[in-house]
């Protein structure tokens, strides 16, 4: 039996290059990159301005799939969250969250996590697999074209999109799958596909600094960063990779990035950890930090209340701290935001994108990957190491 060929994981050259080995010109690329990514579509018959010879090659050679729904999800404030399967037992979250003028979907970009950041629940299941392109550009194709059935709004780019920003903060570290997530964020930008702006697709790294380079010169989209922590003390016990990138060189790979990026600031990520990070010591610690006259950086921050979670043994701040926490920042002319918690009664909200399918098969896998990965960011990558108290 011949494997076919999933045409969502090529990005526009490689979809070029495939058409080139079928005998087809570049433009006939750019026509099948459009029925896929702008009308959804999946049947080679319903691509009517296809040759019938093409569509008769494509057929027995080439599929589009991306992954199947495990679950769909609606919470009441219209949050949207599907679990879908990326095979072998293992499974991702893809959440949508709509708001008046905009709906953003946040998509995974690998199973499990091998960063293993104390607070999110995710690292706790440890790392399965990188996703492959068509799984992570899937999660978009496959959301727009389920909200846009849902609503009853026609595919092409006559009907209304769905989908105005994506967010690389689901389940992984994207910047640990960097070439599939680079050729995913292509496709979003490119305008036979999403054409999507730059500046409406924000990647989220815990702070890989030489992928930041790396995608600064690649596809430089918007940046966020987990930061979560003050101090390198702090931070080691939060954010393991830490003890590989501290703090000055993560907020010089921030300096360096700004460059190119398409917004003049990085959204720092804060998860508001009851009695951990959330003084004001700490808040005037972080303004000391990103108004350092070496290695302070443009920035906003956006301030999330934790979903606790029983093997964290972490708390909630409680809003009064974290709005006085907000207000030092605030006070020191930095733009604070207090992410408001949406799709709690799925189980969508920050930090909760744990699949509920797991593989359990594949731990020596897992294993080697995490071995590799201590190998290059150091010995505790991957481990909950203890914050002081
Ligand atoms: S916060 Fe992000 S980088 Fe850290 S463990 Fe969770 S998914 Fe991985």
């Amino acid at each position: 039996m011949t494997t076919l060929t999933n045409l969502l994981d090529f990005d526009p050259a490689q979809l070029i290059a495939y058409c080139g080995e079928l005998g087809e010109k570049p433009f006939r690329a750019k026509q099948l990159q459009r029925w896929i990514h702008q009308f959804g579509a999946s049947d080679f018959d319903s691509m009517t301005d296809l040759a019938k010879s093409l569509r008769d090659k494509l057929k027995t050679r080439a599929e589009i799939r991306s992954p199947a729904i495990i679950s769909d999800n609606t919470s009441t404030d219209g949050t949207r969250k599907w679990l879908v399967d990326v095979g072998n037992g293992n499974a991702v979250e893809t959440v949508f969250i709509p708001e008046e003028n905009r709906g953003t979907l946040c998509i995974s970009t690998q199973a499990g996590c091998a960063v293993n950041c104390r607070f999110c629940s995710t690292g706790k299941q440890g790392f399965n697999r990188n996703l492959t392109v068509a799984e992570i550009i899937g999660q978009l194709w496959m959301a727009e074209f389920e909200l846009r059935k849902t609503k009853g709004i026609e595919p092409g780019p006559k009907g209304e999109r769905q989908i105005t920003n994506v967010v690389m903060m689901g389940m992984g570290e994207p910047l640990l799958n960097f070439e599939p997530t680079a050729t995913a964020l292509k496709l979003m930008l490119d305008d036979n596909a999403y054409g999507l702006s730059r500046r409406r697709v924000t990647l989220s790294t815990s702070g890989v600094v030489p992928m930041m380079d790396k995608l600064s010169q690649e596809v430089p989209v918007a940046l966020a960063v987990s930061l979560h922590a003050s101090n390198d003390a702090l931070r080691d016990g939060l954010v393991p990779l830490n003890k590989k990138y501290p703090l000055r060189e993560l907020m010089a790979a921030c300096k360096r990035y700004l460059e190119f990026a398409p917004r003049d600031f990085v959204t720092f990520e804060y998860c508001m950890l009851d009695g951990v990070n959330d003084s004001d010591e700490h808040a005037r610690e972080l303004v000391a930090l990103v108004k350092d006259p070496v290695v302070g950086v443009s920035c906003k921050f956006n301030l999330i209340p934790f979903n606790p979670f029983p093997e964290s043994g972490l708390l909630r701040s409680k809003n009064p701290r974290i709005k006085a926490f907000s207000e030092v920042l605030m006070a020191a002319g930095i733009v604070t935001t207090i992410r408001k918690t949406r799709g709690d009664d799925i189980d969508a909200a920050c930090g909760q994108l744990a699949g509920e399918v797991q593989d359990r098969t594949r731990v020596q896998e897992r294993m080697e990957k995490m071995a590799e990965y201590q190998q290059k960011f150091g010995a505790n990558f991957g481990r909950i190491v203890e914050i002081p108290s």
